[in-house]
Order: structure tokens, then C-alpha cells, then sequence
């Protein structure tokens, strides 16, 4: 089976493309480098020892995609591409819902007409907003506070309008609780080109020398130790759910919604002794205001994704702070050399 991976030079397609091509699957991605680097296809490649098709381009760009579909033959399609930012959203509102709905829309028109109707989407906890109780079903209701995570909103709408237009399509829409680590290799992983807004590539710079130290966002919150929960997943078990979902929506037709997270809450403290721990690093920080926006506590109730895709996450954030550290100690060395 072929499969299309948009975005999959990124932090999560990445993974995946690993995780696909070991299952057997064959790979093509397409993805603009906005946010990532060409040489990822082929550490991807080294760790699979697999061939790997990749179109750099956007997926904006019609033709592009129709070339694609016309040449390759796609079964199905994993969506990553998309912008991420939240604060850069606020601020480029436009630039998110142009790049992220456009690029969805030409895809799924193109899908259309070449009758490929399986499509898994990323989408994200955030389309919960601020849920009353904990854990999160994703029955929950659902909204959204910033244009990033409007844009999530919007495309999770177009995917069940497309769906309730034309039941040939199966849809998996995985809502993304908050993925850290990297590939056991230390080959692929997450490094972002500006000061980090996310919290474990901030412990991690500050871990390198790169930034001073952490400022921890509140530690007046009703939580444990007064710092925010949140439910981190490593990006490998995260990578295992799409190849669980593509299993799924080529069983089945029809849309349906998987919370992927481990069910389980940390803090950020809990996060920053555990990485000191496993690392044996010493982690500076200062206590400052809360974000804002920031909700105490978030984390999943991943029963349903385990019922309905026999998916479970299994690692722990022992494994995660070591491999979020080990692949930008590893980069860093390959930055110098
Ligand atoms: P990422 O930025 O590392 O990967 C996204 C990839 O898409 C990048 O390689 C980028 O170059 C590419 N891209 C963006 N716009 C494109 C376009 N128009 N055409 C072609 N390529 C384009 O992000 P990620 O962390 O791997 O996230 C993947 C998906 O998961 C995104 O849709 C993101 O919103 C979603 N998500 C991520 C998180 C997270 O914490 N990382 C959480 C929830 C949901
Ligand atoms: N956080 C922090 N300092 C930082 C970045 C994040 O204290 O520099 C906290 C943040 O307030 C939240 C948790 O870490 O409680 C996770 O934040 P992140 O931005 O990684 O994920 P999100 O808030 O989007 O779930």
C-alpha cells in the first residue's frame, strides 16, 4: 500500500514515515520545508533502509498535487502538513488559515477526483479549549482560542461535511495530546530554529547551554505541585496510532475521532526533575506569571483509541526526556563536526 504523508519531513511525519516503511508500507511525501529540512529524508531512509519518495513543494499548489496522484498511485494519505505556532497565529492570522485550509481543501479536491477516500488528519487537544472536567472524551465539547486551533476546528468540519456528502470516504481525525522525545536513533526528533515556545525544547536548550533557564509559567495552579499538567506522549508512541488508524479506515468507512495521549498527567516540575534525573543535568528555572490562556490540567481519557484501533501508548517520560535530549545533543554534534 502507498501512502502519502503531507508534512512528512516534520517532527511527527517523520516518525511516522519510519514506523510506516517498518511496517511495510511504501512512502511518498510531499512537504515545503517551512519548518523542516530535506536531510530528514534521508535519515530517514538510513533508519529504515528503505526508499522514500519525496516532492518538495507546496501543498498550496494544485498542479503539484494532481502531478502526484496522476504518477503515484496513492491508497491513502496521513495530513501533517500545516503550520503549528500558536502565538505566531495571533499574529498571522491570515497566513495560518491561508496555509493550513488551502492546503487541506486542494488536497482533499485532488483526493476526490482521483476517488482516494482515506484520509488520517492531525488534529489536536487544543479543539477542546478549556474542558470543565478531566479526563478528556472526545465527546467533549469543542472550541478553540487562538487561529491555530481554529484552524483544527474548521478542518475536523470540512472532513465530517465531506463525509456526510459522500460515505465512501473513511476519516480518522487523531487529536494529538502533547508530543516530546525523538527517535531511539537520535537521528530524527524535534529542534525548532527560534527560541522555543513548547516547554520540553525549552528545558532542552536550557539543558545544552543555549538559554539560561526556564521560566515555569505559574505555580499557583490547583495541580499537585502548582505548575500546569499535561498529558506528554512520546512521538514514537504517537507515530504507532497513524499506522493503527490507517489499519482502521481500510477496514471501515466513515469519520471518526481518537484521542491519542497516555491518559497520564505531568507537571511541569515532574518534567524538569525527571529530565534532570535520566540526563544528569542540572535544569535553572524561575517561577513567573502564568501564560496566558494556559489551562491548569489537560490530559486524555485514550480508552477509545485503545477499544476501536487496539493502540496504547507505552512508553514513559523517563524514555522521553532521554530521548528528547539525546537527538539534540546529537545534532549539536553534527552542527559542529
Ligand atoms: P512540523 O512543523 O514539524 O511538521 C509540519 C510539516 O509540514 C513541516 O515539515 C512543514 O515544512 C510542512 N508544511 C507546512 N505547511 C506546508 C504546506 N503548505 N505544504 C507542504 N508542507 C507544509 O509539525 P509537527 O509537530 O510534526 O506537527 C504535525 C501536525 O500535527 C501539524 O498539523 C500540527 O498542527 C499537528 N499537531 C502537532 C502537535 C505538536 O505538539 N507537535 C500537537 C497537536 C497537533
Ligand atoms: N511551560 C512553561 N515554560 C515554558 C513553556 C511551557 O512553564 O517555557 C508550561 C506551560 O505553562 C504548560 C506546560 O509547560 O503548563 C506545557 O506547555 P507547552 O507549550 O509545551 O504545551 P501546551 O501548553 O500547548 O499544552
Amino acid at each position: 500500500m502507498k501512502i502519502l504523508v503531507t508534512g512528512g519531513c516534520g517532527y511527527i511525519g517523520s516518525h511516522t514515515c519510519c514506523e510506516l516503511l517498518d511496517s511495510g508500507y511504501e512512502v511518498v511525501i510531499i512537504d515545503n520545508l517551512c519548518n523542516s529540512k530535506e536531510d530528514v529524508v534521508d535519515k530517514i531512509k538510513q533508519i529504515t533502509k528503505k526508499e522514500v519518495k519525496f516532492y518538495k513543494g507546496d501543498l498550496c499548489d494544485k498542479d503539484l498535487v494532481d502531478e502526484i496522484f496522476s504518477k503515484e498511485n496513492i491508497d491513502a494519505v496521513i495530513h501533517f502538513a500545516g503550520l503549528k505556532a500558536v502565538g505566531e497565529s495571533v499574529l498571522k492570522p491570515l497566513l495560518y488559515y491561508r496555509n493550513n485550509l488551502d492546503s487541506t481543501l486542494t488536497l482533499l479536491e485532488i483526493m476526490n477526483k482521483y476517488n482516494c477516500k482515506k484520509i488520517v488528519f492531525s488534529s489536536s487537544a487544543t479543539v477542546y479549549g478549556s474542558p470543565k472536567t478531566l479526563p478528556i472524551k472526545e465527546d467533549f465539547p469543542l472550541s478553540t482560542t487562538n487561529p491555530y486551533g481554529s484552524t483544527k476546528l474548521y478542518i475536523e468540519g470540512i472532513l465530517k461535511d465531506l463525509y456526510i456528502s459522500d460515505n465512501e470516504w473513511s476519516i480518522a481525525v487523531l487529536r494529538y495530546f502533547n508530543p516530546i522525545g525523538a527517535h531511539e536513533s537520535g537521528l530524527i526528533g524535534e529542534n525548532p530554529k527560534d527560541i522555543p515556545n513548547n516547554l520540553m525544547p525549552y528545558i532542552v536548550r536550557v539543558a545544552t547551554g543555549e538559554l539560561k533557564e526556564l521560566s515555569i509559567f505559574g505555580n499557583d495552579y490547583d495541580t499537585h505541585d502548582g505548575t500546569g499538567v499535561r498529558d506528554y506522549i512520546h512521538v514514537v508512541d504517537l507515530a504507532k496510532g497513524h499506522i493503527k488508524a490507517i489499519e482502521h479506515i481500510c477496514k471501515e468507512k466513515g469519520i471518526d475521532y481518537y484521542n491519542l495521549g497516555t491518559g497520564n498527567g505531568y507537571s511541569v516540575l515532574d518534567l524538569v526533575t525527571t529530565f534532570e534525573k535520566v540526563n544528569n543535568v542540572k535544569i535553572n528555572y524561575k517561577i513567573v506569571a502564568r501564560r496566558k490562556g494556559d489551562v491548569a490540567s489537560c490530559y486524555a481519557d485514550a480508552t477509545y483509541a485503545l477499544d476501536k484501533l487496539n493502540w496504547k501508548a507505552t512508553k514513559g517520560i523517563e524514555e522521553m526526556c532521554k530521548d528528547s535530549f539525546k537527538f539534540v545533543k546529537n545534532s549539536n554534534k553534527d552542527l559542529n563536526n
